[in-house]
Formats: structure tokens, C-alpha cells, sequence
């Protein structure tokens, strides 16, 4: 299975899933369909579902169009009220998108918003807006504890899960990523590659499980460096890794 990034707006990406064996795609998350359909016009892709991780407006909102030009299913949460969506789907569903010959288990990750949910199959996770490569997105709807829960349902995924999420702000986050922990070589050696693949105006997503591990600071509010860090930006004891990953949630959006 293939993913073929579209980029759209300013920094979003729409994932185009296909199988090499026929021209069939599902399009993920298409906030806007003139770039889909541009896309699909040049390469003669053919679309037989649209996937959706959650309700903002950067995803949903070519919707409409693409399904009144080509007419297909649109899969989406079902805690989320999203008219076009006609498959209401849930943590623990799995879908079946019989003309593209994929599988996909459905994972709920509220925190980003309350009913966002995550696509994984054939070692690929469509991750929408919770995680983003060496970042994690902003809580608009949910909770700490919440989103830090649906952090770790993505780690429990095998170590080269590639991780496909919506918008481009890699370089941003490793950026804080090395504010808190500057002696990480991981995200030093990172930083030094993504500024290359941009300078090429290449993608930096997708990622893998195994390198979020290492470089995500939302992901490693368990490790010492981090801890230590957090505390000092806090100015107090922390008590738990949920207290941490909260305060570098609050460091982030103040960064
Ligand atoms: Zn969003
Ligand atoms: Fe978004």
C-alpha cells in the first residue's frame, strides 16, 4: 500500500492511500478537493472512499464536492458531528475498502478533539491531527490525561508503524523538541535531515513509531531529561508522567 501526499492550504497534507495493483485511492482528510482533484486528473487515480480522522474544517471541507464528482463512501468518527459522513465509525471498528484490497482497525485518540479517530493498517497509521511528526496536536476539545492516553496508543504500535499525520510543522517541532532536550542526538540528527528534505521542498511525514520515540517530547514525558526540563519550565515538582506531558503541552503553546 502507497501513500501520496497532497499538499493543500498552507501546511496540510491529504493522504492519498493506493494500492499499487490498480489505480483505486481513498483520500484521507481532504480539507479542500481542488488539489485532489487536480491530482486525480493528472495521475488517472480513480477514488473509491474518503476517510475522516475529525470534524475541523481543514479536513472535511472537500468533501462534498469530491463525492458529488465521483460519488464513494465517506468513513468517519461517529462522536463527531460530520454531515457528508454515511460509515459513523468507532475505537475498535474495522473496515473493510473491498476495491482498494485494504484493511484498516479503527483507533479512537480523543484529545485534539473529542471523537477524533485513527486509521492503521498494512503498518501505516493515518493519524489526522493528534500526533505530528515530533509533535503532538493542540488540545482544542479533550484533556491532558486524555490525549496522553492516545499518545500511547500509538507507541504500543510496532516500532516501523509509519506515522501519516496532516500538516506539516516537523521543523517547528523540533525546534521545541531541542529547547527541551538540547543534548538529544536523535533530534539533532533530525533537524539536520528535515531541513535538508524542505530546502528540496520534500515532505517530512511520513515518520515512524520508532523515531517519535525518540525525538517527540510528547512521548517522553517519562524520560529523566524531560522530567527535569518540564519541572524547571513549571517552576514545581511534577508528579506523574500525565502532569508532565501537560506542562509541555502548556510549554509548547507558549514556545
Ligand atoms: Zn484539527
Ligand atoms: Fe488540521
Amino acid at each position: 500500500m502507497k501513500a501520496i501526499p497532497v499538499p493543500a492550504f498552507n501546511d496540510n497534507y491529504i493522504w492519498l492511500i493506493q494500492n499499487p495493483k490498480s489505480s483505486n485511492i481513498a483520500i484521507v482528510d481532504p480539507g479542500d478537493a481542488k488539489p485532489v482533484i487536480k491530482q486525480l486528473e493528472k495521475s488517472g487515480l480513480h477514488p473509491v472512499a474518503i476517510l475522516i480522522t475529525h470534524h475541523h474544517g481543514d479536513h472535511v471541507g472537500g468533501i462534498r464536492e469530491l463525492v458529488s464528482k465521483y460519488g464513494m463512501p465517506v468513513y468517519g468518527p461517529g462522536a463527531e458531528n460530520i454531515p457528508d459522513v454515511t460509515n459513523k465509525l468507532d475505537d475498535g471498528d474495522k473496515i473493510v475498502l473491498q476495491e482498494l484490497g485494504a484493511t484498516f482497525d479503527i483507533m479512537g485518540v480523543p484529545g485534539h478533539t473529542l471523537g477524533h479517530i485513527a486509521y492503521y493498517g498494512h503498518n501505516k497509521l493515518f493519524i489526522g491531527d493528534t500526533l505530528f511528526i515530533s509533535g503532538c496536536g493542540r488540545l482544542f476539545e479533550g484533556k491532558p490525561e486524555q490525549m496522553y492516553h492516545s499518545l500511547g496508543k500509538i507507541t504500543a504500535l510496532p516500532d516501523t508503524t509509519e506515522i501519516y499525520c496532516a500538516h506539516e510543522y516537523t521543523l517547528a517541532n523540533l525546534g521545541f523538541a531541542n529547547a527541551v532536550e538540547p543534548n538529544n542526538k536523535a533530534i539533532l540528527s533530525k533537524i539536520k535531515n528535515c531541513k535538508q528534505r524542505r530546502e528540496l521542498n520534500l515532505p517530512t511525514v511520513p515518520g515512524t513509531v520508532n523515531e517519535e520515540k525518540q525525538t517527540n517530547p510528547f512521548l517522553r514525558a517519562h524520560v529523566p531529561e524531560v522530567i527535569a526540563a518540564t519541572e524547571q519550565y513549571a517552576g514545581q515538582h511534577l508528579n506523574n508522567p500525565v502532569e508532565v506531558f501537560a506542562q509541555i503541552r502548556s510549554w509548547k503553546d507558549n514556545f
